[in-house]
């Protein structure tokens, strides 16, 4: 059973997970083992090998936990934090915890081990997405969870730890620090200037068109005026709306091509680079608020996080963002 440890000086909350019970060589395996096609649990074929799913698009006819599937979810074999029990919070001492409740659940892309977001057309990419949204939204019942994070580690410098196209997600009882930052200088920006700050953003980027990675009708691709890394990239929906799953249908369309245009250039320009992709959304157990606006965040591995930038939560980015944008748009596929 996982808890939940909060810093006493900080107040920042750490994941204790000690399900995966692990001997110090281990750490070491780790770092270099990536699961490959033949031990692959997420190919089609080889259901048996993950949990039932807890959400699967198949054709008709064909029975769950079998083939026949476009895209499953199924918990994580090995989650951080558990859906059974209550959520206990306790002190000891000056400490604060609270049992390790959660979801941690896998979305499998696709049923092909080569396929990746890159290589998908644009309806696959699409599918993901509504998966994303139908897992926040049965999720969003539990009223033990308070936040709801939908990320993508591709490639090993990334974090995967399998190579099979996938994404997680991860309930949490807790709204997470960084998440709260980030809303919290939206309603600055908001109750200073009555406007959404990430719609003032899309205004004066498109004004002026430095920062454009691509616009479509829909999205907008933008290297972030101060950016962490070389080549982050924000995909912002011109509809604001402060959740995820509450964005009308065309903004996960205008998404599914934005995703796909950014990787594939973003490919041919940086040979094909591990990444990170994440959805930015507003808490759930709390009003909808007019500040926030939900967004998706994707940083590609070009760089190490190293001492600097543990030790001060600031970066140092060789690669200037309107340099970034530049090289994207520039690119011919
Ligand atoms: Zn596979
Ligand atoms: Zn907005």
């Amino acid at each position: 059973m996982s808890e939940l440890r909060k810093d006493p000086v900080t107040g920042r909350w750490v994941i204790i997970s000690t399900g995966r019970q692990k001997r110090p060589s281990d750490f070491h395996l780790e770092r270099t083992k990536i699961i490959r096609e033949e031990h692959c649990p997420f190919c089609a074929g080889r259901e048996s090998m993950t949990p039932p799913e807890v959400l699967a698009f198949r054709q008709n006819g064909h029975q769950p936990n079998g083939p026949g599937w476009d895209l499953r979810v199924v918990p994580n074999k090995f989650p951080a934090l558990q859906v059974e029990g209550s959520l206990d919070r306790e002190g000891e001492g000056l400490f604060d915890r609270m049992t390790g409740i959660g979801a941690h659940e896998v979305i499998i892309e696709s049923p092909e081990h080569h396929k990746s977001l890159a290589t998908m057309s644009e309806p696959e990419i699409e599918r993901v997405l509504w998966a994303f949204r139908e897992r926040v939204l049965d999720l969003k019942n539990d009223r033990r969870f308070r936040y709801i994070i939908v990320f993508k580690n591709h490639g090993a410098a990334a974090g995967a730890t399998l190579e099979h196209s996938h994404s997680q997600l991860i309930a949490l009882p807790i709204v997470p620090d960084f998440v709260r930052e980030e809303l919290d200088g939206a309603e600055r920006h908001f109750s200073a200037k009555e406007r959404c700050v990430f719609c003032d953003i899309i205004r004066q980027e498109t004004a002026s068109g430095r920062r454009i990675v691509h616009d479509n009708t829909d999205i907008v691709a933008v290297a972030p005026y101060a950016s962490r890394f070389p080549f982050e990239v924000w995909l912002l929906p011109k509809h604001h709306g402060a959740r995820f799953e509450d964005a009308p249908r065309q903004s996960y369309e205008g998404l599914a091509r934005m995703l796909k245009w950014v990787l594939v250039r973003m490919n041919r320009a940086l040979e094909s680079p591990d990444y990170n992709l994440i959805i930015h959304s507003s808490p759930l157990q709390e009003d909808v608020n007019d500040f926030y606006h939900w967004h998706v965040e994707l940083m590609p591995k070009l760089t190490r996080t190293a001492g600097f930038e543990w030790g001060t939560g600031f970066y140092i980015n060789p690669t200037a963002p309107e340099e970034a944008a530049q090289v994207l748009r520039e690119v011919r596929v």
